[in-house]
């Protein structure tokens, strides 16, 4: 079984959809070229417009985190204020809910940035 990271690039020669490994994304990284397990021909992460996608990708993780300790401060929050009667029941269970569905949003558009394939170019 081959790890892979989850994005997914597309070759300049043979349009094939890759799974990109880990250590494929060290090289793109690195502006080093790689071959292609389709064609084995060499490919590189070349356009700008690519790299700035590319580069964005590692931001999903930080994203992730960040929401979920968001989440969990305003679930503790209301859940405190509802203990000492600043808010109602009500209150805190829709301040709960419109929490759950931001935090549900904003990973359902990181994840669909995720599954874009890059456009890989020819080394
Ligand atoms: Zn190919």
């Amino acid at each position: 079984m081959t790890v892979t990271s989850g994005v997914q690039g597309r070759c300049a020669h043979c349009q094939t959809l890759l799974d990109l490994e880990p250590w494929q994304l060290n090289a793109m990284a690195m502006q080093e070229h790689f071959n292609c397990k389709h064609c084995q021909r060499p490919l590189k992460l070349s356009c700008p417009e690519q790299i700035r996608r590319f580069k964005a990708l590692g931001s999903l993780a930080t994203v992730r985190a960040t929401m979920i300790v968001l989440c969990a401060t305003v679930l503790l929050v209301t859940l405190v204020l509802e203990w000492v009667g600043l808010v109602s029941l009500a209150q805190q269970l829709s301040i709960s809910a419109l929490m759950l569905a931001s935090y549900l949003l904003v990973m359902g558009i990181a994840r669909r940035r995720l599954r874009r394939p890059l456009l890989l170019q020819v080394a």
